[in-house]
């Protein structure tokens, strides 16, 4: 009986491809998603199956269809980031510009101290500013939370979440070899 030459599963009978009907859809999905963690999660399972794929013209589309998705679905270059002015080892080639994200939070929508211990949200917003200005890193940052209003009771209240920094371009340095440490 013939097999799938993807995942291995016997073809119907009435099946004249290589491919059974369900790697064939697997495969469409992956290539048409755009959701990540849909084609992410088809293309590692091709990508398993695919050392096993003994037929070389489905190999081949197999690998274009994989590298077609990963292209695709980079996850994005997070900036470095840090609160002092400088990174140990790079040289910040370029000053851009300084970059802000305010946030105003209710505490009665907001957990207020979850929300506080991550501020990935807001740094993803400074990510993007800083990226549009050319930058790859950010200096300086600092994160600061002020009452903006409260009611009476002191059981309610807006804060405002201030993050900062400067948008920088920085550039690992390469150290020299000192001569006569390079031949020890
Ligand atoms: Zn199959």
């Amino acid at each position: 009986m013939a097999i799938c030459t993807i995942c291995g599963n016997p073809l119907s009978f009435f099946d004249k491809n290589k491919v059974c009907p369900k790697c064939a859809e697997a495969y469409k999905t992956m290539t048409t998603a755009e959701n990540r963690d849909i084609a992410m999660t088809i293309c590692e399972q091709f990508q398993e199956a695919l050392p096993n794929v003994k037929d070389e013209k489905i190999k081949e589309l197999l690998t274009e269809g994989i590298n077609k998705i990963q292209e695709k679905f980079k996850p994005e270059e997070s900036l470095m980031h840090t609160t002092t002015g400088s990174f140990d080892g790079y040289a910040i080639k370029e000053y851009k510009d300084i970059v802000i994200v305010k946030e105003v939070f209710d505490s009665g929508k907001t957990q207020m101290l979850e929300r506080m211990q991550d501020a990935r949200p807001s740094f993803n917003k400074l990510d993007r500013q800083a990226k549009r200005l050319g930058a790859n890193a950010i200096v300086g940052i600092k994160i600061e939370y002020s009452l903006v209003v409260t009611d009476q009771s002191g059981m309610w209240c807006k804060v405002m979440e201030t993050i900062s920094g400067t948008a920088v371009v920085v550039e690992k340095v390469h150290e020299r070899i000192k001569f006569g440490e390079q031949y020890d």
